[in-house]
């Protein structure tokens, strides 16, 4: 008996359910696989998810889209960081850029040293060693070299785009690869007898749509993983209180950041996320610390430009389903689970969800091992991704103000306090192949945050303090030097990108 698979249905045309659909049809084109997605014009999509990290260029990349047509369609702007502003305390701001920072000496890392030289008082503040930060702060861009094996020179980017015009620059691109679209909603959903797989779909036109495997990419609510499945959702709450979002794209006011902006409030934090044609804002917030109204007002207060539609308010409990895949449904994107905005891992693990599926694609034997082991990666990605962002807020020293009070007292995951032990008492960061954010990133975090370890590496000791002060000097000065010979952002998206 043929046990492949040979039909796929999509519900939902969001980012989640396009980007699936795009990638499926890319990878299974001479394949006798079918693809449908429906999408329902009453319900329509969440329309916010405008900032990402560099894993988003491997999605262009396997898609063969090319990066300047991809930016051209979604007016797109490039991402060099993350500016922290007020985390620490009012006046204060730090980067998380996608780079590294100096140079290795003697394959010892450069922060290594940089500890040391802070301790005597030699060194300045860790962007200083960042090529991508100083780049980002002066409000210019460039793309990396090629090839480039120096550690100072090499960084990394993202993209700022809009999140309509992205599904909709999918939606062209899968379409024309054979996927058959419907809008249509998905009203009745029918399960197998005895083993409760769904078999079908019951459409507000009438249709019933038959398939083998369901992609559950119908947003928050789960429409099949959860409403059908009961499958369960595990709430982050306690460690993550902000439980509600508003939104208001707004004109823009200038030349766009190459970085997105996360600007510290009474009970959240705001983001600011310039596009080629407006800028994106919203202010991510706990209900239990202020009302939608306090919300809605200070985010208005704090627009750089004229509003362009009214506020958008989204609620969410941050986590994730107690499985992704269930029986014959493969949830992607809200429906799967929800870390809120702060450091743009959402799309990053829709992508890590697809590129699941294709590794472990099933056959209709459904083998449990299959559906656990793709259950138990994504689990333990989406608990670092969910680690690194409680560290953010943790970390804070807004003394005297409740919502920070309670999160810098608030217990953590294990796993989290373990790893701050470990920095504080080693300089050591503990990642594997599975963290999307490696040792630089936490640094970022621990150095913006001045929790910067007594301890450094015994090799340090090696080398001498005054040769290791002219290397600092060096090194900062050549990336000015470097910087002040680059474009503005603006530029560099009008001669190469328009
Ligand atoms: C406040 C906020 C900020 C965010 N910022 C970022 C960010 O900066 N970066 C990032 O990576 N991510 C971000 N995200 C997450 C990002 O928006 C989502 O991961 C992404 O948009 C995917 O959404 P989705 O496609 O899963 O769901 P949705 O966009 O909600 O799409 C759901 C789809 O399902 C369809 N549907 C639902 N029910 C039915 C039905 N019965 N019949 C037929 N169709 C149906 C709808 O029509 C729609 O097409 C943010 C999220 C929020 C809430």
């Amino acid at each position: 008996m043929d046990t492949r698979i040979q039909s796929i249905v999509i519900v939902g045309g969001g980012t989640a359910g396009w980007m699936t659909a795009a990638a499926l049809a890319k990878r299974f084109a001479n394949n006798p696989i079918s693809i449908t997605l429906i999408e329902s014009a009453d319900i329509g999509t969440i329309g916010v998810g405008e900032a990402t990290v560099p894993f988003i260029k491997e999605f262009l990349k396997q898609l063969k889209i090319d990066e300047v047509e991809f930016i051209q369609a979604t007016n797109a702007t490039y991402k060099l960081a993350i500016s922290f502003d007020g985390w620490k305390h009012e006046g204060h701001s730090f980067l998380h850029p996608f780079a590294g920072y100096g140079a290795r000496v003697d394959n010892i890392p450069f922060y290594h040293f940089w500890i040391k030289m802070m301790q005597l008082n030699k060194a300045q503040e860790l962007d200083a060693y960042c090529l991508s930060s100083q780049i980002a702060r002066a409000n210019k861009f460039a793309l990396p070299k090629p090839n480039q094996d120096v550690e100072i020179s090499s960084f990394n980017y993202a993209f700022h785009f809009d999140a309509t015009l992205f599904a909709k620059f999918l939606s062209n691109y899968a379409q024309k690869l054979g996927v058959k679209r419907i809008e249509a909603t998905v009203q009745n959903v029918m399960q197998h007898e005895t083993t409760g797989f769904v078999k079908s779909l019951g459409l507000s036109n009438d249709q019933i749509i038959e398939g083998e495997l369901f992609i559950d990419c119908s947003g928050f609510k789960g429409l099949l993983i959860e409403e059908t499945l009961n499958t369960g959702y595990e709430s982050w709450n306690q460690w993550l209180p902000c439980d509600r979002a508003v939104a208001i794209p707004c004109e823009s006011n200038g030349e766009p950041a190459p970085y997105t902006r996360s600007l510290a409030c009474e009970a959240g934090w705001q983001w600011r996320i310039q596009l080629q044609h407006r800028t994106g804002n919203g202010y991510v917030y706990s209900s239990n610390h202020i009302s939608d109204e306090q919300a809605v007002e200070s985010l208005t207060k704090n627009l750089e430009g004229k509003p362009l539609a009214p506020p958008k308010l989204m609620r969410f409990v941050t986590g994730m389903r107690k499985q992704s895949w269930n029986k014959n449904v493969f949830s992607i994107g809200l429906s799967s689970g929800f870390l809120e905005p702060l450091e743009s891992t959402s799309i990053y693990i829709i992508q890590e969800s697809i590129n699941l599926l294709i590794d472990n694609f099933p056959n209709s034997n459904w083998p449990p091992q299959l559906i656990t082991e793709t259950n138990k990666i994504l689990r333990i990605r989406q608990e670092k991704l969910r680690d690194f962002i409680i560290l953010h807020y943790h970390l804070n020293e807004r003394h005297g103000e409740n919502f920070w009070d309670a999160c810098r007292s608030m217990s953590i995951p294990d796993t989290l306090a373990t790893q701050i032990e470990l920095f504080k008492n080693t300089a050591q960061v503990a990642v594997t192949h599975l963290d999307f954010f490696r040792t630089n990133s936490w640094l970022a975090m621990f150095a913006g945050f001045n929790r910067i370890p007594d301890y450094y590496h015994p090799l340090v000791d090696n080398f001498d303090e005054a040769l290791l002060e002219k290397e600092f000097s060096t090194i900062s000065t050549g990336i000015i030097s470097a910087v002040n010979g680059l474009p503005s952002h603006q530029e560099f998206i009008q001669k190469n990108c328009l």
